[in-house]
């Protein structure tokens, strides 16, 4: 393979299908972590070499410069990034230190001829720009978007370096985050309850219905932000979780674009809107045009006999 890219990302799963990214490139991917236990699991998943930094400090955006400095050590055309909260941080850091353009968030990214072509949405889903920038370059890109390798035997290089941090920054306070969901990103099958729903107590349906599929719940914005009835971490959409189960059931969903974007990596999508003239059915392989509260027990009951 000619040519590296420079991989990170929080989450180890995120990182093994960047490493995919780069094999369909034609790259090597050399994968860095500041977690020696992972470092055999991305040696064993198509990485063509592992960087595990070690470091005392605890803020992993002050080994930015740092980490330019292996970028540019490694002679690598690319640094991607998993687009995490830290991910776009450290991504933006070491664009800033190296002098090589951003293109953060892609919703798709191909490489060719030496070149990256991104789509990426604008205007809260409403556009989609396309752009292509010639290496090197920084990127960042959100989970779920390559399928990440299958582990083999064949284990590459695991180098460890001390890396000196910046130590103009330190950490005051660290609170765990409320969170009480499941990570959707990885769900199966969703049910996703929409404003549709007239009162909390309702949800109950939803829950019902999902029991009998076995998915997990997912909902739209408002019902986690407006109304408070889910979690943040349940809502699904630009702003909230990118999902791509096999099954995606929506529930007085309407399907704007905002929502929409976040599940049209699904395998089938199926909608109850009692509206015929809803967006989501437009985004739909199956629609049923009806009220929910009719529909969802008809559908439980169907389940349960079949
Ligand atoms: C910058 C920005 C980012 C955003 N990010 C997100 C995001 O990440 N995720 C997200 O979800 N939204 C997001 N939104 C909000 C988004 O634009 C919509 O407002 C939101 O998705 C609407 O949620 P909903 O479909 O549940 O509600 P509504 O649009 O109010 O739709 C409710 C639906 O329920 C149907 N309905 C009503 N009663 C029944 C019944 N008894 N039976 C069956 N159907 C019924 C109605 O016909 C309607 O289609 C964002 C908006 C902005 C501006």
């Amino acid at each position: 393979m000619a040519g590296t890219f420079v991989i990170y990302a929080d989450k180890p799963a995120v990182a093994c299908e960047l490493i995919s990214f780069s094999i369909s490139a034609g790259k090597k991917a050399c994968v860095v972590t500041f977690d020696a236990g992972t470092a055999r699991r991305f040696a064993r998943s198509g990485a063509g070499k592992v960087l595990v930094l070690e470091g005392e400090n605890r803020l992993l955006e002050n080994y930015a410069r740092a980490l330019a400095g292996v970028v540019a050590q490694e002679g690598a055309e690319a640094f991607v990034a998993g687009s995490t909260v830290r991910g776009r941080e450290l991504a933006a850091r070491v664009a800033g230190y190296l002098d090589w353009p951003l293109i953060s968030d892609v919703s798709s990214v191909r490489y060719e001829d030496g070149a990256f072509i991104t789509e990426r949405l604008m205007y809260g889903g409403a556009v989609v720009r396309k752009e292509k920038a010639p290496v090197p370059a920084v990127l960042t890109i959100p989970g779920g978007k390559f399928e990440p390798p299958a582990e083999g035997e064949e284990e590459a290089e695991i180098v460890t370096l001390d890396l000196q941090p910046d130590t103009r920054i330190s950490l005051v306070e660290r609170s765990p985050l409320d969170k009480r969901g499941v990570d959707l990103s990885a769900a199966e099958k969703i049910v996703c309850a929409g404003m549709g729903f007239a009162k909390k107590e309702d949800l109950a349906l939803a829950g019902e219905l999902a029991q009998v599929l076995g998915a997990e719940i997912g909902c739209s914005r408002g019902v986690a932000e407006e109304r408070k009835w889910l979690p943040a971490d349940a809502y699904i959409g630009i702003s909230g979780a990118t999902v791509k189960p096999r099954l995606y059931l929506s529930l007085g969903v309407s399907g704007q674009v905002q929502h929409v974007v976040g599940i049209r990596d699904s395998k089938l999508i199926v909608a109850v809107d009692i509206n015929e003239n809803a967006p989501i059915f437009r985004a739909a392989d199956y629609g049923i045009v009806g009220d929910l509260y009719e529909v969802v027990p008809l559908l439980i009951r169907a389940l349960q006999s079949a």
